[in-house]
């Protein structure tokens, strides 16, 4: 196969995992109706998954799925994780970017499905012409990052090779356990480590060595003058210079001055010590590099540098570990646990990061046991002795361990590891137990629109239709109740769109309507804009038939509400139940017009 229908049809690889066995296969017209990404990934999951498995059984299906822009257009550098969640129990997708979507494009893999659990704990190699198996046994329990640099050790291959792994949470199936994909980014939400870790699967390497012509598989001429424009944007407008310049990072004070900032876990909106764990304090004290994933040329991955002594009380044994941090990081681990001190605040992104956990769930996880300790719900017993207080970085670092390794018989660290909503279930303290159908949010106290984004959202996510943003935008112009809502939803189609090419996020004020059309039309995919709309609309209906199928109830997740999201100063000063009511109501008839489903 050569020029558009190689791009059009890229193989997919499907890995039996319980036989190691696999199968290499075209994918037809799978990727010319869907794309990629989310597109071709809940189709795929739809075809493979039983409905009502238990996600951290054999029978849960792991896709990972790449688009028709990833390698050809800057910033198109995501790949799409999908499968069933371990945490919120129903639709899990998570974005992730490194090297992963270019090493399979080179390795002309457009989906990678894996299945069942093998019967030894594994990595696996996926080279153009096969995969081959290894025992993956002397890793167990080692960090992602020495397993990563284990697995590169071994297959030594210098060329385009991304590889991903689990820590020792995702061995012991804490559901929020992440997946670390080339050191530095992550399949951080909704518990893709805890899964591949039900698998047995350690990690994976993808290594891609095929040419692409550019001349066979774009309209040459015209594919060389978007990627300039495309560029252009990129590298010259202030699109993206933020994320270059401070990262993600650059949120901090900006959103602290609105009154937005979650803090001491979302009772407050403003923290008084902003200031020094900022994107500008962390880039002035503790910047050591920026890098970026592959195909992308902002960098907006900051890594600092954090100076620790091996051992207490030696003045020469000082070791330097480079730690990424971004703007959720420095919220689920500062603000929202009043620690105000950014070396503290990487101490605990490198423990974190050691065991392979989501940031942002287990730091809104500490948040809820501050509280419940502040308030007597739990007791000295309950934590084993341990204090777990806000603005105590050494009482969090202290409990981490505890909670990536607790058995049943640790009652309160086995519920932690299981996620706020099970401490809510087991010890109480729903009205301060942040979370949004099961998922323990992102940073933002922005309005009505943040918490509404997570609620509607596919999976719950602050990235699904960024309702954050929107309480910005409209701070002094306001819109009815209705434009609000239509706008979370068109955008969460976009978005769909958008995460089928599957390009970062970051670029989302690059990949305009117009541009996307003229990129895909360089590459000899002709749509219109209708058509992407189309395709956005009905991704987020199979998006939404798959959750309601698995259970899935808007009402149950409104009701669960903590107390705390009607009592918290915003942007938009304190939010009201009468409007979140009101709103809700407006979503469940839009939702059944567009999508014909029964959502409430
Ligand atoms: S902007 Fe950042 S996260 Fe996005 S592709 Fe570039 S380096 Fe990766």
């Amino acid at each position: 196969m050569v020029g558009e229908l190689k791009m059009l049809y890229p193989n997919i690889l499907e890995i039996n995992l319980s036989d190691l066995s696999f199968e290499i296969y075209e994918s037809e017209n799978l990727f010319d109706k869907y794309m990629g990404g989310i597109g071709v990934g809940i189709e795929l999951l739809n075809q493979h998954l039983q409905t009502g498995v238990d996600p951290l059984s054999p029978e849960n299906v792991v896709i990972f799925a790449i688009g028709p822009l990833n390698t050809y257009f800057p910033v198109a550098s995501k790949t799409c994780a999908v499968f069933k969640s371990p945490l919120t129990g129903n639709l899990g997708e998570s974005y992730a970017g490194g090297r992963l979507s270019t090493a399979m494009r080179f390795n002309n893999l457009g989906a990678l499905i894996l299945k069942g659990k093998s019967p030894e704990p594994i990595y696996f190699v996926s080279y153009e012409d096969g995969v081959q198996f290894f025992n993956a046994k002397p890793l167990m329990y080692m960090s992602p990052n020495t397993t990563g640099r284990i697995i590169r050790e071994k297959i030594g291959h210098p060329g385009n090779r991304s590889v991903v792994t689990i820590g020792p949470a995702g061995e012991r199936l804490i559901p929020y356990a992440c997946a670390t994909v080339d050191r530095t980014r992550h399949f951080g939400r909704t518990g893709l480590g805890a899964v591949l870790g039900s698998k047995n699967v350690k990690g994976f390497a993808i290594i891609g060595d095929q040419p692409i012509s550019l001349e066979s598989n774009t309209k040459y001429k015209q594919y060389r003058r978007v990627f300039r424009e495309i560029y252009k944007k990129t590298t010259e407008t202030n699109l993206m210079a933020k994320y270059h310049i401070l990262g993600t990072a650059a949120g901090i004070l900006p959103l602290n001055a609105l009154k937005s900032l979650p803090t001491r876990n979302f009772a407050e909106s403003y923290f008084e010590e902003a200031e020094n764990i900022s994107g500008e304090y962390f880039a002035s004290e503790l910047l050591g590099k920026r890098v970026a994933c592959g195909g992308c040329p902002i960098g907006c991955i900051h890594l600092a540098i954090l100076r620790e002594r091996w051992e207490k009380g030696t003045v020469a044994d000082i070791h330097s570990i480079a730690v990424s941090y971004d703007y959720e990081l420095i919220y689920a681990l500062g603000s929202n646990l009043k620690i105000g001190n950014a070396k503290d605040i990487l101490k605990l992104i490198e423990a974190i990061e050691k065991e392979g956990m989501d940031a942002i769930s287990i730091g809104v996880v500490f948040a809820w046991l501050a509280e419940a300790y502040e308030r007597n719900l739990i007791s000295p017993k309950d934590t084993e002795g341990e204090l777990i207080r806000f603005g105590r970085v050494d009482d969090f670092l202290s409990i981490i361990k505890k909670i990536s390794k607790a058995t049943e018989e640790s009652e309160l660290y086995y519920s932690a590891s299981k996620g706020v909503e099970e401490l809510v279930e087991k010890y109480g303290g729903n009205d301060f137990g942040i979370r949004v159908a099961k998922l323990e949010p992102a940073g933002y106290r922005t309005g009505y629109y943040a918490i509404m984004g997570f609620l509607i959202g596919g999976r719950h996510s602050h990235l699904d239709n960024a309702g954050y943003s929107l309480d910005q935008k409209i701070l002094n112009k306001p819109i009815t109740l209705e434009k609000g809502i239509n706008s979370l939803i068109n955008e969460e189609e976009w978005r769909n769109v958008l995460n089928s090419m599957v390009i970062c996020l970051f670029a989302r004020g690059v990949y305009d309507i117009n541009t996307t059309i003229q990129a895909l039309d360089s590459l000899k995919i002709n749509r219109t804009e209708e058509e992407l709309l189309k395709m956005g609309m009905e991704i987020q209906r199979k998006r939404l038939q798959f959750k309601y199928a698995e259970g899935f109830s808007l009402i149950e997740a409104y009701q669960r509400f903590p107390k705390r999201f009607t009592e918290m100063m915003t942007a938009h000063g304190f939010l009201e139940k009468e409007t979140f009511d009101k709103l809700l109501t407006i979503y469940s008839d839009e939702a059944e017009k567009r999508y014909t489903i029964k959502v409430a």
